[in-house]
């Protein structure tokens, strides 16, 4: 059972009583550690299967864990994610606890904020909808009352998609029109166990008896009300195992902080606290990079951030590639996994990562020209979304009727009827302010303002009955999603999983950090999405950005700053990461443009240094471990860091 794992996991694994904390970086086997720890726990008749809960944040992710559990041999451990831990609870002890059966879950939610909208004369557009009804799953995740709202939301620096004053009145009435129609959402499933947990002592001392063992995956993600509940369930106990990497905290927006994580010492003063370093993930080239993104970070949670070692040989390099414009861009990335499928390489292991799901269309359309099945993650096929759905049918009844006197019979070009049409339904041609919903419904429709731009650069003559003949066969030619197939994913539906080659595109300014990234803390998110991303790759990392949006268009785009110091011939590396090893940066064939080679630049090398005492190394196999032969490997931090400090007395 500890076999396969090193002296730290094992020393997770063995530590069968809580309070235990893992603080370790991507790769570094913290769901392997916590897995094994329950299963060894089992199998070694310490841990009662019935008696421990393991929670974690996706269903896929607890589907996983479930899924390790038995092949280890500690099948009947629950592994849920905290909704589907709650609600069970609720289900069971709610006739009991309150009377009648649990109302029924409110299966149209955004139908209910529209009736509150309604309730209070507030007129929402589809986009604002759903940005309203994000910052009520916020307020109710992090407990703020309507009353509270505007306040808390300013102090959380939240761009509020309307007057904070009417978020508040929209959220109050929804509230009423949900208990008057005696439904519940999804965040009062919480509220609720939470509630009762609280105010019922013998339904809470019932749950306690059931679950005496608590193990958290990815903690840094534990929202305020999640973490209720934890203590909820917990009691007067402590016997809990939180695992996580505050580097990979990205999701800060829906109410997610690190801090219970980082704080997890001071408040269990008792805690075991492991820390792992040793990625067994990514190979030394991936990992380098990795660490040197988080050597340019700042905040919270990369003062606490851990430097990786890899465990795994040397593999090629980080592939750097610019291409004239984003369609080039897309043909690229599917011509290069064409070549890696022709080789072998099965498609399943294949990733491209994305900021936005708008950047998705490109790539499928891109995969699907090069004959690559693919499937999308956590996202909706681009034809298949609402909004484009709804702008393609509004095309063709233009098409159709456009002859008779239409609003179109005075603009001649073809992108601009497409601009007109979608005019008329409240599109604009420059962004709205913010993020959210209406911001990502506005990437789609000006995605599909861009293909009409390029069909008609490429069909002279065409007209809005041919642009409507094209959108309809690029929606047919899409593949059917199938799991056999290339994933594509936005970087925050990534985390946790991995793949042996990930295509990252679209690193540019404007999009990694994404526009409307303003605040410090906001870039440092964006920073950490990318390190997210760069540690889904276990062996090949293929970074890449367009300078224009489309063939032909204005090539003002530059590559991400994050990458300053990092990719070859851009500038002086900062920080730590200088140890670089050699890499190239390739410029991509232009749809339009010349066919420029390949021309890969050597880099100024910094001397890689021991880890541990700062020696300069030489010899291959202690730049794998960037450590020497004779310095210990198992220490904390701390003890690095007082070691640095003696040699250089
Ligand atoms: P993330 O932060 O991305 O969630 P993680 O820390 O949870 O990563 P795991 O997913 O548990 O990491 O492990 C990463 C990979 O390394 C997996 O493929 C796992 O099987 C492998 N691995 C972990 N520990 C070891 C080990 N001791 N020996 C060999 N392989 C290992
Ligand atoms: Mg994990």
């Amino acid at each position: 059972m500890l076999d396969g794992l090193d002296p730290e996991q094992r020393e997770v694994a063995t530590a069968l009583r809580g309070p235990v904390c893992v603080l370790a970086g991507a790769g570094t086997g913290k769901t392997r550690a916590i897995t094994h720890r329950i299963a060894y726990g089992v199998r070694a008749g310490i841990l009662q299967p019935s008696s421990v809960l393991a929670v974690t944040f996706t269903n896929r992710a607890a589907g996983e864990m479930r899924g390790r559990l038995r092949q280890l041999g500690a099948a009947g451990v629950q592994a849920r994610t905290f909704h589907s831990a709650a609600l069970r609870q609720l289900q069971y002890f709610w006739p009991k606890a309150i009377g009648g059966s649990l109302p029924r879950l409110v299966d149209r939610k955004i139908q209910l904020v529209a009736d509150a909208a309604a309730a209070c004369r507030i007129r929402l557009e589809r986009g604002e909808l759903r940005d309203v009804t994000a910052e009520i799953e916020w307020s109710k995740v992090t407990q703020t009352v309507p009353a509270d709202y505007a306040l808390a939301a300013a102090k959380a620096g939240r761009e509020a998609p309307r007057d904070p004053a009417e978020i508040a009145q929209l959220y109050a009435a929804y509230e009423d029109l949900k208990r008057g129609r005696s439904v519940i959402d999804f965040e009062d499933v919480l509220l609720l166990t939470v509630a009762v947990l609280q105010d019922r002592h013998d339904v809470a001392e019932q749950v306690r008896a059931q679950y005496q063992h608590f193990v958290v995956d990815e903690y840094q993600d534990v929202s305020p009300l999640q973490q209720r509940l934890l203590e909820l369930w917990l009691g007067d106990r402590d016997d809990l195992c939180v695992v996580g990497d505050a580097s990979q905290t990205i999701y800060s927006f829906t109410g997610a902080t690190p801090d219970h994580l980082l704080d997890f010492r001071s408040r269990h003063p008792g805690a075991t606290v492991v820390k792992l370093v040793r990625d067994y993930r990514s190979t030394p080239q991936v990992v380098h990079l990795a660490n040197g993104l988080l050597s340019q970070a700042s905040g919270r949670a990369a003062d606490h951030r851990l430097e990786l070692v890899s465990q795994r040989p040397a593999g090629p390099e980080p592939v750097y590639t610019e291409y004239a414009d984003e369609p080039a861009e897309a043909e690229g990335a599917a011509r290069r996994i064409r070549e890696l499928v022709d080789a072998g390489v099965p498609a399943a292991e294949i990733a491209v990562l994305f900021r936005t799901n708008s950047q998705s269309e490109t790539y499928e359309q891109a995969l699907a020209d090069a004959g690559v099945p693919y499937q999308l993650r956590g996202a909706e096929r681009f034809f298949d979304r609402p909004e484009v759905r709804k702008a393609v049918s509004s095309l063709r009844a233009a098409a159709r009727f456009g002859g008779n006197d239409s609003l179109l019979d005075d603009v001649v070009d073809l992108p601009s009827q497409v601009r007109a049409v979608l005019s008329g339904e409240g599109w604009t041609t420059q962004p709205p302010a913010g993020s959210g919903a209406v911001r990502e419904r506005w990437e789609s429709l000006a995605a599909l303002v861009g293909l009409a731009q390029d069909f008609a650069a490429a069909a002279a003559g065409a007209t809005l009955s041919d642009l409507v003949t094209e959108l309809d066969e690029r929606a047919g030619a899409q593949h059917a999603p199938t799991v056999q197939g290339v994933t594509l994913a936005s970087l925050h539906s990534a985390k946790g999983l991995e793949w042996d080659v990930v295509f990252l595109v679209g690193v540019a300014e404007g999009m990694m950090p994404i526009t409307y990234a303003k605040t410090d803390e906001q870039i440092e998110e964006e920073r950490r999405l990318l390190y997210v991303g760069v540690t889904r790759a276990r062996e090949r990392l293929h970074l890449s950005w367009a300078l224009a949006r489309s063939p032909g268009g204005r090539a003002s785009r530059r590559p991400s700053r994050f990458l300053k110091g990092l990719r070859p011939g851009s500038g002086a590396a900062t920080g730590r990461t200088a140890a670089g090893g050699p890499g190239g940066v390739e410029r991509g064939v232009g749809s339009g443009g010349a066919v420029a080679a390949a021309v890969p630049r050597r880099t100024q090398r910094t001397p890689a240094r021991c880890r541990v005492c700062g020696r300069t190394l030489t010899d291959a196999g202690e730049l794998k471990l960037m450590r020497c032969e004779d310095c210990p490997s198992d220490m904390d931090e701390g003890v690095y860091e007082r070691l640095r400090e003696w040699r250089a007395l």
